[in-house]
């Protein structure tokens, strides 16, 4: 193997990597020497208490922020230059509640997905195919025409979802997608996000539940400031990680792998 398709093997097996990695808000460290990564297929789920640096680890993961110290590399390219988009599906917290207000139709939130494909800014036949199979794929083809402030917040999750598979995204990240979502609605969205994964998706979900995190997600990462845990689920039940992150003891980093 050639040093070019040994660097091209590694960075598609880790679709994420921190090494090292410090930030802070001025002088208050909101993440410590947090070293993890996330490989292809992965379905993380990330958890820790309030203010303990879960948003900010991925608005680092998406180079939306630089870290102080250490390094972020997402498809093997630091985080912040990397510029092929159309890879990366994000959801922000809240994110849906401001669609909510905009008068915008399902379809076009969805066919917002396939911007970055469109040959000089016209959308082919293989896009509006594209479009249809995302709407089919999370079951919102009846409401294409409604408007999303019109939706259930887990008919308008389930929006967002679908303009990430439109736009043929290798990575999915949610941050707390199911606050506000009734029970029923949570067990669909999580069913479907199992199935995406299962189909190769890599997912990583900042979620506040911790019984349906470790149900649903093949790994955890625990983090308050510092990672606590990064390992499969079973592991992290068994390991005192989560009273450690949520009662602010000293660190010890487990790691299940
Ligand atoms: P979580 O997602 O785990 O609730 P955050 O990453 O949102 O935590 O926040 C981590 C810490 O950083 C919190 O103490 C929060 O108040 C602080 N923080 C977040 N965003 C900003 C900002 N833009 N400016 C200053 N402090 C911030």
């Amino acid at each position: 193997m050639s040093e070019r398709d040994a660097a091209s093997d590694r960075s598609e097996r880790h679709v994420v990597r921190f090494d090292g990695v410090s930030f802070g808000f001025g002088e208050r460290p909101v993440l410590e020497d947090v070293s993890l990564t996330i490989d292809s297929g992965a379905f993380l789920g990330l958890v820790g208490p309030n203010g303990s640096g879960k948003t900010t680890l991925v608005e680092l993961l998406l180079g939306l922020r630089r870290p102080d110290e250490g390094r972020v590399t997402l498809f093997g390219e630091p985080a912040h230059a990397f510029d092929d988009g159309e890879r990366l599906g994000y959801v922000a917290q809240h994110a849906t509640e401001a669609a909510s207000r905009m008068p915008v139709t399902v379809r076009e939130v969805v066919r917002m997905g396939r911007y970055p494909h469109r040959l000089v800014g016209r959308f082919s036949d293989a896009d509006r195919r594209a479009i249809d199979e995302a709407l089919d794929r999370v079951d919102v083809t009846d409401l294409a025409d409604r408007r999303v402030g019109n939706l259930s917040g887990g008919q308008r999750q389930r929006v967002f979802i679908a303009r990430a598979l439109a736009a043929e995204a290798d990575l999915l990240v949610l941050d707390e997608p199911t606050v506000g979502v009734d029970m029923e609605s949570r067990e669909r969205f999580y069913d479907l996000l199992h199935d995406l994964n299962e189909e190769g998706l890599t997912i990583v979900l900042i979620e506040h539940d911790i019984g349906v995190v470790t149900t649903h997600a093949t790994e955890i990462a625990c983090l308050n400031r510092q990672l606590y845990f990064h390992g499969d689920p079973e592991t992290f039940v068994e390991t005192d990680a989560l009273a450690d992150a949520y009662g602010g003891n000293q660190a010890p980093i487990h790691h299940s792998h």
